[in-house]
């Protein structure tokens, strides 16, 4: 495995991988903030099990975090990555510094950007959108693997690539769990063991939200109460928002509930701000 941590070394990377026929099409891409999980190893076996050529980025994205947000606490491991990228089949492990990246801010928003973690996270998937863009036309990738985990993140880089000039294939993975349902994340690690215990009440919204609407609950608001409610049961947790939307442009789901629905939930646990979803079948 190759790490590399300019821009310039990785443009270099890949034209010599591309000239000497080592990096043949398709090239996948895995963007990650780094902190590696189980999560992100799904990814990176996705795209090796479908890619000749596996690129995963390690970026902390500060145009993505608020001014309130836990950018400096957020967790960093960069060897532990390489040996988890590397065992994971990685080709290239690409973690520029900032300077490197110099984000600036320069998607132009969408609605979809400003509901729901956009409402809360002002200018959150600009930063998102704005660094996910340099590194397709840095790494060029055919196809490019985002988690579920993050809903309303793949609904912005499908967006992204809909209205972009990138020729890629997003690929969405279904989200990896721990055993009692809480979904992995890098910032699980900032949670205390009470809070740990307590962070599996999301997964238990999502699950009392989804059976509200397949045992024939028609109204939104039934659904996103039983999620509240389960969530109000858990001292330790703090709900953010509960919603139930249309699953390709988040749009509030309307009475009476019909067909392919997503649920999705942020709460606070601890100082840990941490988000959950998850598919409905209504009617
Ligand atoms: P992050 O490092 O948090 O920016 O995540 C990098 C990628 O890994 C994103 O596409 C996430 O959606 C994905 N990811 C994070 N957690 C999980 C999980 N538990 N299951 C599947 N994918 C995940």
């Amino acid at each position: 495995m190759q790490v590399i941590d300019s821009t310039e070394s990785l443009a270099k990377a890949l034209a010599a991988r591309r000239g000497a026929g080592m990096a043949r099409p398709p090239l996948g891409l895995v963007p990650t903030m780094g902190a590696l999980h189980a999560g992100h190893l799904s990814l990176a076996a996705a795209a090796r099990s479908q890619c000749d050529t596996v690129v995963l980025s390690v970026f902390v994205n500060p145009t993505q975090f608020g001014p309130d947000e836990d950018l400096d606490t957020y967790p960093r491991d960069l060897d532990g990555d390489a040996s988890k990228a590397e065992a994971a089949g990685v080709d290239i492990l690409f973690a520029p510094s900032t300077a490197e990246m110099h984000p600036g801010q320069m998607a132009p928003p969408a609605a979809l950007y400003g509901m729901l973690e956009g409402a809360r996270r002002h200018g959150h998937f600009q930063g998102v959108a704005t660094v996910v863009a340099k590194l397709f036309d840095l790494v060029r990738p055919e196809r490019a693997y985002f988690g579920e985990k993050d809903y309303q993140q793949v609904l912005v880089v499908r967006h992204l690539v809909a209205e972009g000039p990138f020729p890629v294939e997003i690929v969405a993975c279904p989200t990896v769990r721990e055993p009692d349902g809480l979904a992995l994340s890098s910032r699980n690690a900032r949670l205390t063991p009470p809070e740990r215990q307590a962070a599996r009440v999301l997964y238990q919204a999502l699950l009392a939200g989804r059976a509200a609407i397949e045992g024939g609950g028609r109204e939104p608001e039934a659904a996103t109460a039983s999620m509240a409610a389960t969530l109000d049961q858990e001292p330790l947790a703090r709900l953010d928002y509960a919603a139930v939307v249309q699953p390709n442009d988040l749009a509030p789901a309307l009475p009476p509930l019909r067909g392919e629905l997503r649920l999705l939930v942020a709460a606070h646990v601890g100082a840990v701000r941490l988000i959950d979803n998850m598919g409905a079948q209504a009617g």
